[in-house]
């Protein structure tokens, strides 16, 4: 059984770019939802339990036809969130360093830019999905991604993500995606991108 990752911070620890009430329904609700879903639909063929959600999704042609759309939507939710809380953290934003930080700049000239191709590419979603710093043929690559999609779907790893679905942001800034996008920047745990940016080159 799939379970619901413990939440590394208190609700309220991301504010002002997070409200509490936001954190609270995003991750006790939503992302339980995409937990309780995923194991209903792996419980028709049990032993897919036995392999890694990251295997499922790598390989979704695998996964039998009636249930694959269930674990795309599901278990794509529940991988995604579960990254999306470890990347960001209370007192953080700021730029990145080492390995990464040479990487950005050599593909994107500085950090600003990659902020806002980044930032671009987040804002140009229509309707919901992800934005992501991914790696792609060993490369740094910004993509995204429609509804719940994994990237790993796609045969790229990400590194860090941003949540574009609307019930990540409307009780704070409604339609003002914007101003969602650019407080969390404020909140990226750059360290941790780090570490997941070593962990795959
Ligand atoms: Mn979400």
């Amino acid at each position: 059984m799939h379970s619901l990752p413990k939440l590394p911070y208190p609700y309220d620890a991301l504010e002002p770019f997070i409200d509490a009430k936001t954190m609270e329904i995003h991750y006790s609700k939503h992302h339980q939802t995409y937990v309780d879903k995923l194991n209903a639909a792996l419980g028709k063929y049990p032993e897919l339990f036995e392999k890694p959600l990251e295997y499922l999704l790598k390989n979704t042609s695998q996964v039998p036809e009636d249930i694959r759309q269930a674990v795309i939507n599901h278990g794509g939710g529940h991988h995604n969130h579960s990254l999306f809380w470890t990347i960001m953290a209370p007192n953080a934003g700021g730029i990145p360093s080492g390995a990464l930080s040479e990487e950005i700049n050599q593909i994107w000239s500085s950090f600003e830019k990659f902020k806002e191709e980044f930032t671009n590419a987040a804002l140009g979603i229509f309707g919901s999905g992800w934005a992501w710093l991914g790696i792609y043929q060993r490369k740094l690559k910004i993509c995204t991604t429609k509804n719940q999609d994994s990237l790993l779907m796609e045969g790229k790893i990400p590194v860090l993500g941003l949540d574009m679905w609307e019930h990540a942001m409307y009780l704070l800034y409604q339609n003002r995606k914007n101003e969602y996008v650019s407080a969390w920047w404020n909140t990226v745990s750059w360290p941790e991108v780090e570490r997941r940016y070593k962990e795959v080159k």
